[in-house]
């Protein structure tokens, strides 16, 4: 638009009153930030412009969803290729001849093919979204004005610029941008018929309108849902780069308030999470207690906590500024003579926090990274540390992992009694050994559970592994302890497990609980123990089957399918290793449930869920097991003892015990292995 009478006063004018009604807007958010709990953590900063690049830049996790996945990636890429332009512009109010540097000569050009391509993309993607909102209406997102507001008003951005450049190029037939302002140059006959004059006030009109548009845009975004337009990279850059189950240790020193019950308890990241979250429901999709009716909603977990932020913005940016200053204790007297709406209870119902499997589907299919899960157990940490309020079927769990390290309550001195006349060395007579089995408690206390831990010492036995298990002196990983919000015990656990690794100097740890796995190889590092290599069995045994030690004979002829556990394949990105077990059985057809994979779908007894009742909507499991015998299959494999349990349970309450049976690989192995 060059034929636009350059106004610097003008364009100052609005950028000033632009630019600091939108710096005082941002200060107020960035205040509000920090009455959260504030800890700048910046590490792996290589790892971080990769994650950046990947999810960010990159919209890994939208390239996998056609239609609504592909029409964001249309709009950010063009946002991003017309920000230049934007740039420009506005630099033309001050400068006919403004360019960016770089961008005068063929590279200009170059860009402004780009430029109005991706215009064009971006307008085709605009009336894609408009349709899918008010037409297909998927059920995922809400029917929000504003969302049809900013689709048009982005829409308007592309349309006053194409056409700025339209009436131009009417004006300046010769304009060196004709060729490669391609859409320009289409739109130009609209102004065909129009007198000169006519024409350079439609130019006028657009360039200034376009200016306008582009800086109340700016201004409007802290407000809304689109405020992820400018947190989004950010928010990914800061986002965590440890597998998405592992929870951050608690600090305990000089603390009087445990877990999160205000918003201002809440880390700074966790704030920044809900000005972040775009509302497109992706994590409501497949949440199993979303799915199942349960009263849980990640969506609206967020988006409830950002309204209630919002509710009380004064108090909080005063927070605060008082916490940024160092001035704890005027913060904690503000923070008390506030009176608000109590964040677990009127902000979030206390059953939607105990309803989360902690499955991670949210957290992983977010575009923008957000945490539900931390978010989730520090409510949790709240009731159960500061409040004593756990749902009842839990409380006998908890007493039974303080007592006795195990949720059963079964006396931990039984710990080895499902070893009975097995031939499994025990660590303190070895002393040492390449594996440690580190059984876990559903493995030792729970009988059906004992049958599979015993198939994976028969096998390892078979193979000649060199291992041990601990025997009485394994204590629970401490994976429902800390789901549920116990830290404090759970600490401790960590601390004896720990302990115990090193009096036997472990460096190998075999499990057949992606619990334990996730526990010891991802959370124990917080305490000391790292260097630590944590394998599942499934990942062993395809390494014995591979290297021949495990010699498996032609099966009888079944149909077998596999059920991804959430911490083993989401938590993990373990999938392909228990698949390869089954593929090398001969004999075995293997079926795939439709949601598999990273899209597995929960059994239910994630998150300390297998010590709760479940009396809200129908049941997870009876979903899942539904799901898996409509593959036709003769049996479900799994290779998680929760797993295991729900879906055996799911099998019997459905009366399906004649069509359809629950096995770990393990036992799958051993029923086929050659004489
Ligand atoms: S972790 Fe799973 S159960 Fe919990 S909120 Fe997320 S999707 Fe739902
Ligand atoms: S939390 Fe993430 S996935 Fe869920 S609605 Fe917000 S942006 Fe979408």
């Amino acid at each position: 638009m060059e034929g636009v009478a350059v106004n610097p006063w003008l364009m100052s004018l609005l950028l000033f009153l632009s630019l600091s009604l939108f710096v005082g807007t941002m200060a107020n958010r960035w205040w509000l930030m920090r009455a959260g709990e504030f800890h700048w953590k910046h590490d792996r900063f290589a790892d971080r412009v990769r994650h950046l690049f990947a999810v960010g830049f990159g919209q890994k996790r939208l390239l996998y969803e056609k239609g609504a996945g592909w029409m964001h990636v249309g709009i950010f890429s063009g946002f991003l290729v017309v920000s230049l332009r934007t740039i420009t512009l506005i630099g033309r109010g001050f400068d006919a001849d403004f360019h960016l540097p770089l961008l005068g000569g063929p590279l200009g050009i170059v860009y402004t093919v780009l430029k109005d391509t991706f215009s064009v993309i971006v307008l085709l993607a605009m009336v894609y979204a408009i349709w899918r909102r008010l037409v297909l209406r998927p059920q995922r997102l809400h029917l929000s004005a504003e969302a049809v507001l900013i689709l048009l008003w982005i829409g308007s951005l592309m349309a006053t610029d194409l056409l700025g450049d339209a009436a131009l190029f009417r004006l300046e037939p010769d304009h060196a941008e004709r060729t490669a302002s391609w859409a320009g140059n289409l739109l130009s006959p609209l102004f065909a018929g129009s007198p000169d004059a006519v024409v350079h006030q439609w130019l006028q009109a657009l360039y200034w309108s376009h200016c306008v548009l582009v800086l109340a845009f700016l201004n409007f975004l802290p407000f809304g849902k689109h405020f992820h337009v400018l947190t989004a990279l950010p928010a990914v850059y800061l986002g965590r780069l440890t597998p998405s189950a592992s929870l951050e240790k608690m600090d305990f020193e000089g603390k009087e308030s445990f877990g999160v019950g205000r918003i201002e308890d809440f880390d700074w990241r966790r704030i920044l999470d809900m000005y972040t979250c775009t509302e497109c429901g992706r994590c409501n999709d497949q949440c199993p207690a979303h799915v199942t009716g349960k009263p849980l909603h990640p969506r609206e977990i967020i988006v409830h906590e950002r309204d209630a932020a919002y509710g009380m913005a004064d108090h909080l940016i005063e927070v605060g500024k008082l916490k940024a200053g160092g001035k704890h204790e005027a913060a904690a007297a503000k923070i008390a003579e506030f009176e608000r709406p109590a964040l677990i209870g009127e902000v979030n119902e206390e059953e939607a926090l105990w309803a989360c499997t902690t499955c991670g589907w949210c957290v992983s299919s977010c575009p923008v990274v957000i945490d539900h899960i931390p978010n989730i157990v520090d409510q949790r940490r709240y009731l159960t540390m500061m409040e004593a309020k756990v749902p009842s079927a839990l409380q006998g769990a908890l007493k039974g992992l303080e007592n006795n390290s195990n949720p059963w309550n079964v006396s931990a001195a039984a710990r080895e009694d499902w070893i009975g006349d097995l031939d499994v060395p025990r660590m303190r007579d070895k002393g040492q050994a390449e594996y440690l089995f580190f059984i876990g408690c559903a493995g030792s206390f729970d009988d059906r559970n004992s049958e599979v831990v015993r198939a994976v010492c028969r096998l390892l036995n078979k193979a000649g592994v060199d291992y041990a298990v601990l025997g009485t002196e394994e204590g629970c990983c401490g994976d429902p302890t800390r789901r549920v919000g116990n830290e404090y015990l759970f600490q401790m656990q960590a601390q004896q497990n720990v302990a115990t690794f090193r009096k036997y100097k472990v460096q190998k740890v075999l499990t057949a609980c992606p619990h334990c796995l996730n526990m010891i190889g991802n959370e124990y590092a917080d305490f000391d123990l790292e260097n630590i290599e944590v394998v599942h069995h499934s990942e062993l045994l395809t390494e014995l089957i591979a290297d021949g030690r495990l010699k498996l004979k032609p099966g009888a002829q079944t149909k077998v399918t596999y059920h991804d556990s959430c911490y083993l394949g989401r938590h993990n990105d373990i999938y392909d290793a228990p698949r390869e077990v089954l593929e090398a059985v001969e004999g075995v057809e293997t079926l795939e449930m439709k949601r598999s994979r990273r899209e597995g779908f929960c059994c239910g007894g994630g998150g300390g869920r297998m010590f709760m009742e479940e009396d809200l909507g129908s049941r997870i499991n009876h979903e899942r097991i539904e799901e898996a015998a409509g593959t036709g299959a003769d049996e479900v494999c799994t290779a998680c003892p929760f797993c295991l349990t729900m879906l055996g349970d799911a099998i019997k309450e459905t009366d399906r015990s004649e069509s359809l049976k629950a096995r770990d690989l393990a036992e799958i192995v051993l029923e086929n292995l050659a004489e």
